[in-house]
């Protein structure tokens, strides 16, 4: 399958968002409302990426043909990596292929065992029944961290989802159950075989070290690991202008994603990315979506 988009249209004029969730994982809109959004907020392209599970693809594919855009079939693979978790997104994937699929499940297992535990963690600190609120949350979808804290703010127990995580749900807290996601290369490899680009989530937003760092780029590319996200709606301007460097020296392709959630969340907006800076070479460059350039166009078999 590989190239999932449903039109061609000219590639300057499109807007590029590969980085999105819905309430398959930790989003609050179904796949088809994320779309139509979306496409109001002037995305030609957009990837749904959810945590570890692509069931939404088909209903997003379904709308985004409706309205005319491009949907990138995507996910968000949850990594542990020298103890450190990290998030390798996936694009242009076969969401059918069968080593991706078995790897996801693997993962929404350890999900289903982890979020009892959050439960029982929490309960510890007197905190009644969060297994289920969180559950009641995710609608019948599978349970992440964001349900628990979208639960803790509802209760009054918080006033947002960073006091949320900062108090309960991050590395140390109350409620933090230490996680054994996939390997870096195993998540590489399930993306690559299932026909994708294998692309460093966020990177601004981890905390290892510099030398640690490096060398989880340097792991990542002897892997197969394509891109990293230059622009995302969780860097700063600073963070964005960093990692188009970094992409440009090692040879990355670069890709730029909101990492938006819902319309509720502040930090993750739609459609007000700013533009790759000049000298990134975008993740897209190769895809059909992007549409001929009119240089292009006279050079096929067609015209
Ligand atoms: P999980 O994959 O279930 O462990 O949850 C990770 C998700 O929680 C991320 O994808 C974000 O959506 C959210 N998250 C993590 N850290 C924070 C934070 N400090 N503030 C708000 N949301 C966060
Ligand atoms: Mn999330
Ligand atoms: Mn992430
Ligand atoms: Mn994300």
């Amino acid at each position: 399958m590989g190239n999932t988009c449903a039109n061609s249209v000219s590639a300057s004029a499109l807007r590029y968002d590969l980085h999105s969730h819905s309430i398959r994982s930790d989003g609050t809109l179904t796949p088809a409302d994320l779309v139509t959004r979306a496409h109001a907020a002037g995305i030609g392209v957009l990837a749904l990426t959810d945590h570890d599970v692509t069931d939404g693809i088909g209903e997003a594919l379904f709308t985004a043909n409706q309205l005319g855009m491009s949907l990138i079939a995507g996910v968000e693979i949850s990594v542990t990596w020298q103890g450190h978790t990290v998030h390798i997104v996936g694009l242009n994937i076969d969401t059918t292929h069968v080593l991706l699929q078995q790897g996801l499940a693997r993962l929404r297992a350890f999900r289903e065992w982890r979020a009892v535990e959050i439960g029982r963690r929490l309960q510890k600190k007197r905190i009644d029944k969060a297994y289920e609120g969180a559950r009641r949350l995710a609608q019948g979808e599978i349970v992440g961290r964001m349900h628990f804290a979208r639960f803790l703010m509802d209760q009054g127990y918080v006033r947002g989802h960073q006091q949320a995580f900062r108090q309960f749900l991050a590395r140390g807290k109350p409620g933090y159950v230490p996680a054994q996601w996939a390997e870096l290369s195993e998540a590489v490899t399930w993306i690559r075989s299932a026909g994708g680009r294998a692309v460093v989530a966020h990177p601004g937003r981890y905390t290892m070290k510099p030398g640690e760092l490096r060398e989880f780029f340097d792991t990542f590319q002897e892997c197969g690991g394509e891109a990293i996200e230059v622009i995302s709606g969780s860097h700063t301007a600073e963070a964005n202008r960093h990692y188009a460097l970094l992409a440009q020296e090692r040879g990355f392709l670069a890709s730029v994603g909101s990492d938006f959630h819902g319309p509720e969340k502040t930090w993750m907006t739609l459609g007000r990315l700013p533009a790759l800076p000049d000298g990134c070479i975008p993740v897209w460059r190769d895809w059909e979506c992007s549409g001929l350039r009119t240089e292009d166009s006279a050079l096929s078999p067609q015209s």
